[in-house]
């Protein structure tokens, strides 16, 4: 296996057990080696300390996968990764109730650049790098020999592949694949639209935050912003929510969230869905109307050096939110850009409660679920933050 120096000063993360090796963090750069070739990292003493896989030749030139030296690359690998991963979902994510989850949450289970989500007996795979595409054959087979899915589709679309240069890969890799896969999350159902849905086409990540919503929706009137299909509006109904309004930009995941709505039998007049502009329909919309708020809007800082553009457009959502809400009204408000930490958007949330001349008190902080566990020094990894706010 081909060794790499990591540089004196620069040994101390590895040691940590850090997932990202910099370019500028080795002694020297290899010779023209392919992307997912298997590398060796040593202190400048030759002493081992971790093996990852090579994956380009500027920024992140390796990402780190074993703290063992003898550990072998192969099929067999990626089925003991994905076993204790799997493990932990079973404990304590899978039950009766809850059939999907993340599975594979990337570098934070030991395979950087990959993430599994699991739908019923379906798997979608993302693969952001291209050392993980050089393994996807390995991959696949572990995935089917582990967990026997019906189907593994590939969803690699996301962003990160750009800079990669990796272009967009979709479709079926593994069985089959219905147009529609119904889930169960927390004992609800949810239709999932994998080939045509966002991302890996539901948004896993806010389970614990949609449960935490049941508790505050008796009798309220509620505004669920940038609803998507319906999550958080299928928990309010179900904790006795007078209304529900439903607003999101795209028509197709109104329709969906319409039959999320009836799938859960709680299908009546006090639906409404509103395809538009949530920022728009929030400043229109009149004072007290809503007594609970949720704004789940996609990541407004998607470039760190459009860091405060997005950082203006949480605080402008956030203050028309705190305005229209009476007192005692609540805000469920979230964050999914990685480039804002929680005590910037805390930071920004109090100024814009104070334009609204509102005071605002935290009832719950929340961030990623256990299926989206993180390894200790890899704060890179995280992005989800959700406070509950009352006034
Ligand atoms: N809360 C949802 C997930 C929201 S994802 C859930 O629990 O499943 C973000 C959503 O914002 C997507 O559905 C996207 O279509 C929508 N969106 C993006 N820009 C928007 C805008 N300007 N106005 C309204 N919706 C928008």
């Amino acid at each position: 296996m081909i060794t790499l120096q990591v540089r004196k000063e620069r040994v101390g993360p590895v040691l940590g057990r850090h997932p990202w090796v910099f370019s500028g963090a080795l002694q020297s750069l290899p010779d023209e080696i392919p992307a997912g070739t298997p590398v060796k990292l040593t202190d400048p003493s030759g002493k081992f300390l971790a093996q990852g896989y090579f994956n380009s030749y500027s920024q992140i030139a390796v990402r780190v996968w074993s703290y063992d030296e003898n550990e072998k690359i192969d099929e067999k690998f990626f089925i003991k990764r994905i076993e204790r991963a799997e493990s932990i979902r079973k404990k304590y994510v899978a039950n009766t109730k809850t059939d999907s989850y993340r599975l594979i949450n990337a570098e934070n289970d030991f395979l950087p650049g990959l993430i599994v989500d699991k739908y019923a007996d379906y798997l979608v795979i993302q693969c952001h790098t291209s050392g993980i595409e050089a393994w996807k054959k390995e991959i696949i087979s572990a995935l089917a020999k582990t967990l026997k899915p019906k189907g593994i589709y590939e969803k690699s679309d996301s962003s990160s592949r750009k800079v990669e240069k990796l272009d967009e890969q979709t479709g079926l890799l593994f069985g089959k694949m219905p147009e529609l896969i119904t889930i169960k999350e927390n004992g609800f159902k949810f239709l999932v639209d994998i080939v045509n849905g966002q991302k890996t086409g539901f948004f896993l990540d806010q389970r614990d935050k949609r449960q935490a919503l049941v508790k505050y929706a008796k009798g309220k009137t509620v505004l669920n912003g940038f609803s998507y299909t319906g999550g958080f509006s299928v928990y309010a109904l179900s904790g006795g929510a007078k209304k529900v309004v439903s607003v999101d930009s795209s028509a197709d995941a109104l329709e969906l969230a319409k039959e999320n709505i009836k799938l859960n039998k709680l299908a009546g007049e006090n639906c409404e869905f509103v395809c538009q502009d949530a920022k728009q329909y929030l400043r229109s919309a009149p004072a007290n109307k809503f007594d609970l708020i949720v704004l789940d809007p996609p990541a407004f800082i998607k470039d760190r050096k459009k860091k405060e553009e997005g950082i203006i457009g949480y605080k402008n959502i956030n203050e028309a939110a705190f305005k229209i809400l009476p007192e005692s009204g609540i805000l469920a408000t979230c964050s999914c850009s990685a480039h804002l930490s929680l005590q910037e958007f805390r930071y920004l949330l109090s100024s814009s409660a104070g334009r609204a001349k509102k005071s605002a008190q935290i009832l719950e902080s929340y961030t990623h679920g256990i299926d989206h566990l993180g390894i200790l020094p890899f704060t890179e990894g995280e992005y989800l933050k959700c406070l509950f706010i009352g006034i």
